[in-house]
């Protein structure tokens, strides 16, 4: 993926127009501020000996030590992790969590690896990583193709090598190993709060807004299932094999059942164990984004919403719980025709925001209940929606570039803190 951080930097110079950010400090933000590639040997089942390539990138600490996730994938390289460890520093920042961005990944294909092989992988990265990573340093979680056992077996092999028990070093672990209740769904639930806040905003009422979800995975089944809680029609739904559309909605709670006792996305009332099929068409996921509904929620992959269809996007609200879904021409498009897209930096960050709770916990030793926590995902994700929501409104800019602003504000704040030239070259006089 060449250019993908050249990519991300330029999101930068947009909206450093309008933020309260010193030319020095955007200079900083264009530049990682440390990156780790490693080799990292695994004894394979066959007794042979397997080298793959490990990255980990620390983008930004201004605001605290760096945070985000380690992906296992084929695909990975040094770019897409510069340019993940960028927006997480930028999604830290959105939500006032004191961390910065970072990122790490293994070039590697999981798939083709035994449970045994990925959990060696796993310790060895870490065995790699070791004086890179640290509860007060730089904080991994789970990304693509990676989970909480993985996360367990990481912060296991970390306690070893510094022979002290530290689940603080690691988020997204297991709830028996330290995991936070209220993590698993936290993204899905972060991007409902959004749409709850928007919901008042416009005085929308409920069972009229039309709702379309794509990628009916942990992100998509729980906000669809919040959404329907709360009232909303989520009229189509849909996995990496297609999806289903009724104009009327769905049950969403049967919809979640079948999917997760098949594995197979289908239209259905469950009523106990009982399923039964229920009317509805069946689509492609394109045909999907072009539904007519009023609200479009992307929670697969990126790059769905691009020059190529946007224009037959037909909903008025698109809500980003996928990282990088819709491309920078696409968004230019939405928004001249007035449609309004709460970012991915914005909309899914409550995973980040439990993660930051699993830190707090594991610092303190004392754990949260449930409700406790969603209390205070729901109070930071109502806080931060409403003031990006008043910066897009005071520079008319693109929901995307007001949440760009809003973090930017914060970086800048901490930056100048530390004295810029204007500070310097002035005799110590702001
Ligand atoms: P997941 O693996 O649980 O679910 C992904 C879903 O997308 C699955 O239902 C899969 O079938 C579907 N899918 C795959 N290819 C598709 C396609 N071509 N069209 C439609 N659907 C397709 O993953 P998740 O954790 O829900 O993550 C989804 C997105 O949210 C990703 O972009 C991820 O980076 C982002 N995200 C997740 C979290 C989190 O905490 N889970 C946090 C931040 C961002």
């Amino acid at each position: 993926m060449a250019g993908l951080f050249d990519g991300a930097v330029k999101r930068l110079d947009k909206a450093a127009e309008h933020a309260k950010i010193d030319s020095e400090a955007v200079e900083r933000l264009k530049h990682p501020k440390a990156t780790l590639e490693v080799s990292v040997p695994v004894r394979m089942d066959d007794g042979s000996l397997s080298i793959f390539t490990g990255y980990r990138v620390h983008h930004d600490n201004t605001r605290g030590p760096t945070k985000g996730g380690i992906r296992f994938h084929p695909q990975v390289s040094l770019d897409e992790v510069k340019a993940l460890a960028f927006w997480m520093t930028f999604k830290c920042a959105v939500t006032n969590v004191p961390f910065g961005g970072g990122k790490g990944g293994v070039v590697c294909n999981p798939k083709e690896l035994s449970h045994l092989e990925v959990e060696r992988l796993s310790r060895s990265y870490i065995q790699q990583m070791a004086d890179f990573i640290g509860p007060d340093v730089d904080i991994p979680a789970p990304d693509v193709y990676t989970n909480a056992r993985i996360m367990g077996w990481m912060m296991d092999e970390y306690s070893k090598i510094h022979r002290r028990y530290q689940p603080a070093v690691i988020t997204g672990k297991p709830i028996p190993l330290g995991g936070s209740l209220g993590r698993e769904d936290a993204t899905g639930r972060g991007g409902y709060y959004c749409v709850e806040e928007l919901a008042k905003l416009r005085g929308w009422n409920r069972s009229d807004i039309r709702v379309a979800v794509q990628g009916f995975g942990n992100a998509g089944q729980t906000i669809a299932r919040l959404l329907h809680q709360s009232g909303f029609r989520i009229v189509a739904v849909s996995d990496s094999q297609g999806g289903i559309h009724n104009d009327v909605g769905f049950d969403v709670p049967s919809l979640i059942q079948n999917k997760n006792e098949t594995r197979h996305l289908k239209a259905v009332y469950c009523n106990g164990s009982v399923c039964e099929e229920v009317d509805a068409d069946t689509i492609t996921n394109e045909q999907l984004l072009a539904l007519d509904v009023d609200v479009l929620v992307p929670a697969a992959l990126e790059d769905q919403i691009t020059g190529d269809n946007v224009d037959d996007v037909k909903a008025d609200v698109i809500v980003e719980l996928a990282n990088g879904p819709t491309t920078p021409d696409a968004d230019d498009v939405l928004f001249n025709r007035g449609v309004l897209t709460i970012p991915d930096i914005l909309a899914n960050a409550g995973g980040v925001t439990v993660s930051y709770f699993e830190w707090t916990q594991n610092k303190q030793g004392y754990y949260w209940p449930l409700e406790s926590v969603q209390q205070r995902l729901q109070s930071m994700m109502s806080r931060e929606f409403a003031a990006v929501y008043d910066v897009m409104e005071q520079h008319k800019v693109d929901m995307r570039t007001a949440a760009y602003i809003h973090a930017m504000n914060r970086i800048g704040e901490a930056i100048e803190a530390q004295g810029t030239k204007r500070y310097f070259a002035n005799g110590g006089h702001e």
